[in-house]
């Protein structure tokens, strides 16, 4: 017997609409690239949308066809995620850190159309947009006073396309399960794969990420997503924020400043935050060198890579609550939260310590699994480490224009390639990228581990592990590490000792090397594959 309810398809445009009728006055604020506070809200934003969706109809756009952005978090970028995908085309973001080479790539592959960037961005595109054979047209999100000079043709002022259209639109009906936006996964090897969301795959998400114990996002929230726009959708919140009703805060080509993020928050009472650890360490340094407080901030979520404990015990004395979350482009990106920090009374100092640098449960909606190289199914017993299995409804099925996909199986799981244990309550821990892990004497060590571990170190900025051959253990970890002292060096066997007691003898690192920088990928992680190759000449000491 089916069930008697109503089949409404689930579509941002959903979102759109509810947010125009309920939270029409609720403020959205951004620093934009003419305006260091911009200021309006909801039922504006969606007016503009409607004279943006005119404008790719004058277009000629087909559905489903692409358009991309190149830009940073902003109201612009937010009106052109909406009118793409409610018009019924495809918002493809863009990630500006990419190389050229692949930026080429993604949009020759994706076939964009046309391509809505920031001013930033135009000298970058200036250079490949001879080599991008399907756009149409480029569009420059600025007003027409500070539209800047070019020899490209085919550059069209945003603010002039906005005032050129009515704001009169009729909104498709579109099916809950056509594409609504794509993003590239950043290649680290071989071409960038495109992750192609659907209408409901957005909007399952949307519901997912809203939960309590997961993003948390109400009425009485005010938002600042740190995480890009332009890399999974700022993880979900440009669509969480509209349809719970809270206010915006956007902190455009920001997003890496302490003060002005540390500004925003103060400012605008911004109640809850997302972002990678990187942004957290500007934010954390800033107010450490200013004596500044963010007194409204209450929690943010950290993600994108693991969440050093000390960021946590930081933000602890400001009165911040950090919530450790795993995720991928491929989910959405959500895929576990730990929200353990709300309750850490239940536990001793030590457990809570413990118990709130793994990546938490899965949210409802994604299913979780360890396997063995068999693909045999391993125990929950925190110990068993294996290959992290997901699915869900907002994982992706398959890759944009990819014929055969490895990470997908035939019974219906995405393999991660993230390494991770899982406790009997169900707790993931994540130990490495599949391709990091290091395996010593048949034992593998958790470069996670012993990176969060080696941040704790005072006079540590930033750590990596990585493993190098060694004659009797097949492989050892070697600690690379940026000083707080810029280069400056650090007794090796004073740091060696700095790991005793607090994890297993067996993984302290056998040296440490000094560098000025360690190299990250265009999503901010630390480029393992680069720094394997810088020492891949080096020897252990006997
Ligand atoms: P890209 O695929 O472009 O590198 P993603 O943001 O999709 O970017 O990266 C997803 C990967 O980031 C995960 O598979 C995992 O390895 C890592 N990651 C994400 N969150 C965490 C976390 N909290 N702890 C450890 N690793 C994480």
């Amino acid at each position: 017997m089916k069930g008697l309810m109503m089949d409404i398809p689930l579509t941002v445009t959903s979102i759109m609409h509810h947010a125009e009728r309920f939270s029409g006055k609720t403020e959205i604020v951004s620093v934009s690239n003419d305006n260091p506070r911009h200021k309006y809200n909801y039922k504006e934003a969606f007016r503009r949308v409607r004279c943006l969706a005119n404008a790719f109809q004058g277009w000629k756009l087909i559905q489903g066809d692409r358009v991309a952005t190149l830009a940073w978090n902003d109201h612009r970028h937010l009106e052109t995620y909406y009118a793409t995908s409610c018009a019924g085309y495809v918002c493809h973001t863009i990630n500006p850190r990419l190389f050229p080479e692949q930026i080429i790539y993604i949009i020759n592959h994706a076939a964009d159309s046309y391509v809505f960037l920031d001013p930033d961005f135009l000298s970058l595109i200036e250079d490949v947009s001879d080599q991008c054979a399907h756009v149409r047209g480029w569009i420059v999100m600025t007003s027409s006073e500070l539209m800047p000079k070019t020899n490209m043709s085919n550059v069209i002022c945003y603010e002039t396309l906005i005032e050129e259209n009515s704001d009169e639109f009729f909104w498709p009906e579109l099916d809950e399960n056509s594409a609504c936006a794509l993003c590239y996964t950043s290649g680290t090897t071989g071409n960038p794969k495109g992750v192609l969301y659907s209408h409901r795959s957005t909007v399952l998400h949307t519901y997912g990420a809203m939960m309590p114990d997961a993003l948390n996002v109400s009425s009485s929230d005010v938002v600042l997503p740190i995480v890009p726009m332009f890399h999974v959708n700022a993880w979900g919140t440009p669509y969480c924020c509209p349809a719970a009703g809270a206010k915006m805060v956007m902190p455009g080509n920001k997003m890496g400043d302490g003060p002005t993020l540390a500004a925003l928050i103060n400012e605008e009472k911004v109640t809850t935050s997302a972002g990678v650890p990187t942004v957290w360490l500007n934010l954390l340094n800033h107010l450490r060198a200013s004596g500044e407080t963010v007194d409204s901030l209450k929690r943010v979520t950290v993600g994108g890579s693991a969440c050093p404990l000390s960021i946590m015990e930081e933000f602890d004395s400001y009165g911040v609550d950090t919530r450790h979350a795993w995720g991928m482009t491929e989910m959405s990106p959500l895929g576990t939260s730990n929200p353990t920090g709300a309750h850490r009374e239940q536990y001793s100092p030590d457990a809570f310590s413990a118990i709130r640098t793994n990546v938490g449960r899965p949210i409802y909606g994604v299913d979780v699994k360890i396997v063995d190289d068999q693909g045999l199914e391993l125990p929950w017993d925190g110990d068993a480490f294996g290959a992290l299995k997901v699915r869900g409804p907002w994982i992706c099925s398959g890759y944009y224009e990819v014929a055969n996909s490895e990470a997908h199986s035939e019974d219906g799981w995405f393999e991660t390639g993230d390494v991770a244990t899982i406790d009997a309550q169900g707790f993931v821990a994540i130990t490495d990228r599949t391709k990091d892990v290091i395996k010593s004497g048949g034992e593998w060590i958790s470069s996670i581990e012993v990176e969060n571990c080696a941040t704790g170190h005072p006079q540590v900025a930033e750590a990596a592990v990585i493993g190098r051959p060694h004659p009797k253990w097949g492989e050892r970890p070697l600690l690379i590490v940026v000083t707080l002292g810029e280069g400056e060096e650090l007794p090796v066997g004073e740091l060696k000792s700095y790991f005793e007691g607090k994890i297993a003898k067996w993984w302290i690192p056998d040296d440490v090397k000094f560098v000025a920088e360690i190299p990250h990928t265009a999503t901010g992680k630390i480029q393992k594959t680069k720094l394997r190759d810088i020492f891949k000449d080096y020897v252990f000491p006997e």
